[in-house]
């Protein structure tokens, strides 16, 4: 066992499920090191969980960028519309 602080729910065993369950931890960057190498190893090897990942990834990086500087409307409105808001 590890004394290192884990967050988010129990692993269940089912690796896609875990993958999705987790994805908000692991962006957030608050999960174990063993368990991000548990997730990471899975997306690797799995295509829809790595679809899953690289959208909520890209949206991450859209939302940020859009929060931190100033957005153009246009390109504001660019975004919006390709993400289907
Ligand atoms: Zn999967």
């Amino acid at each position: 066992m590890s004394d290192e602080q884990d967050y988010g729910p129990e692993l269940t065993g089912d690796p896609c499920f875990d993958a999705v369950n987790v994805l908000f931890h692991y962006l957030d960057g608050e999960l174990t090191e063993a368990r991000r190498t548990t997730i990471s190893t899975h997306i690797e090897v799995c295509g829809s969980c790595l679809s899953t990942y690289s959208f909520h990834t890209e949206l991450r990086t859209v939302v940020r960028t859009r929060s931190i500087t100033k957005v153009p409307d246009a390109l504001r409105n660019r975004i919006a519309n390709e993400l289907g808001l």
